[in-house]
């Protein structure tokens, strides 16, 4: 058995291309903080009593498996046979000659299902299945995380319920469909605006209820402790490989890492191991909607304030009486009132820069990817790109922009929008 493992072990650290199992380790670790999952003053538990034992249940099991060998071997095989990982870096030859940049993308929207959102589903299903829980919820937006845990919950026999407000199950048709063929219970959300923060909190009281068998797999680096810090963990592969593959292509870091911010989990794992680079400019692209001053945007980094929702210490969109204002957003995934605390905290140390991108830039930005580079992003995805054109950088910087998703599951809207 021992010799199984490290024989895989060391077909793992082979393909990763890591000289030692130590380093292996530290892809997934460290998974304990040192302030009890506090990012500065961000981050905590602010749940009800009932849900305590089940997250120190959780931060006990993240801890055990992420020293266990056997864990990381499992974990990282499936990264390499089940999401197709490690997922390349393209030069965008076009969109860097047209803005004088060198320009180069994260392929995330080549991993199996569609987007960054089965790194976390996967991790989080192996843990729930190591806690012995064989009952899976999770919430979703744009329905890429509701599919990422039903195929999982698929693929190790697990049931699953996924949350979805009802204004995204209509424009998301068929990432319902597909949720639903992978064997999925979809419950669509009726309360407030009916999107991705109605779906959370549906989630969360499914989870009050039903905590001794059940494990929510929620789908961004939000929540309680210690999610935040556990979705980082299974998202930082991200840029663990773009860092080593940049330096590989063209023997240096980027100027600037852009990515776009829902919840915020592509961009942190996609910032993670560049934080401690000094020339590397950090940049999130939020959902502006139809323009920040409008008020109709989700945008909580660069117009909300802190606050509390849905269990942590955020910045969040909020009226003067703590009530939490409606958003929106083209696009699905974005359309959320919230944001990790980790990324609160890098906007107020000033170690990343967020700006808001409207819907329309973002939908310009889809058509130049397109055009330019034969590949369709996912309306979140635009946003990122969007900041390419938006903000001047120096002649010749290079910058590296995380592609999370690819775009199969807007083409309806898309297709109602452009007239084409
Ligand atoms: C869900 C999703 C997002 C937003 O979620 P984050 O946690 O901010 O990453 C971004 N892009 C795609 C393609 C998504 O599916």
């Amino acid at each position: 058995m021992f010799a199984r493992n490290l024989a895989s072990l060391g077909a793992q650290i082979v393909a990763f291309g890591i000289a030692r199992v130590d380093s292996l380790h530290n892809l997934v670790m460290p998974l304990a903080h040192p302030s009890a999952g506090r990012f500065g003053d961000f981050g905590g538990r602010y749940v009800p009593e009932t849900l305590i034992p089940a997250l120190d249940e959780l931060e006990a099991a993240v801890e055990e498996a992420a020293g266990d060998q056997a864990f990381i071997a499992e974990l990282t095989g499936h990264w390499k046979t089940t999401i197709g990982r490690p997922t390349p870096i393209t030069e965008a030859r076009r969109l860097g000659a047209e803005l004088g940049l060198c320009i180069w993308i994260k392929r995330e929207d080549l991993c199996h299902t569609g987007s960054h959102k089965l790194n976390n589903a996967l991790g989080q299903a192996l843990l729930a299945r190591r806690m012995g829980k064989r009952r899976i919820i999770a919430e979703t937006g744009a329905g890429q995380h509701g599919v990422a845990a039903a195929t999982v919950c698929a693929l190790f026999g697990l049931e699953c319920v996924v949350y979805m407000g009802e204004e995204d199950v209509r424009r998301l048709e068929l990432n319902v469909f597909r949720m639903k063929l992978l064997g999925a219970t979809v419950v669509p959300v009726s309360s407030g605006t009916r999107t991705l923060k109605d779906a959370t909190n549906e989630a969360m009281r499914d989870w009050v209820t039903n905590v001794a068998d059940t494990h929510y797999i929620v789908g961004s680096c939000v929540g309680p402790h210690p999610y935040p810090l556990m979705v980082r963990s299974f998202q930082k592969v991200i840029s663990f490989e773009a860092r080593a593959q940049m330096l590989e292509a063209v023997q240096r870091l980027p100027d600037a890492c852009i990515a776009c911010v829902g919840g915020g989990s592509n961009a942190i794992g996609f910032f993670h191991h560049f934080e401690k680079d000094e020339s590397v400019r950090l940049i999130g692209a939020e959902a502006g909607g139809e323009g920040v001053e409008t008020g109709k945007h989700a945008s909580p980094l660069t117009a909300g304030e802190p606050g509390v929702l849905h269990g942590s210490y955020s910045y969040l969109m909020q009226d003067e009486d703590g009530q939490i204002l409606d958003t929106h957003s083209i696009s699905a995934g974005l359309d959320y009132p919230g944001v990790g605390p980790e990324h609160s905290y890098l906007r107020d140390t000033g170690r990343a820069d967020y700006y808001a991108v409207t819907d329309n830039e973002a939908l310009g930005a889809f058509v130049w990817l397109a055009r330019s580079e034969g590949i369709i992003p996912a309306f979140e995805s635009a946003h990122a790109f969007a900041l390419l054109k938006k903000l001047a950088f120096e002649n010749g910087s290079t910058i590296l922009v995380n592609l999370s998703g690819r775009g199969d599951k807007d083409m309806e809207t898309a297709s109602r929008l452009l007239n084409l």
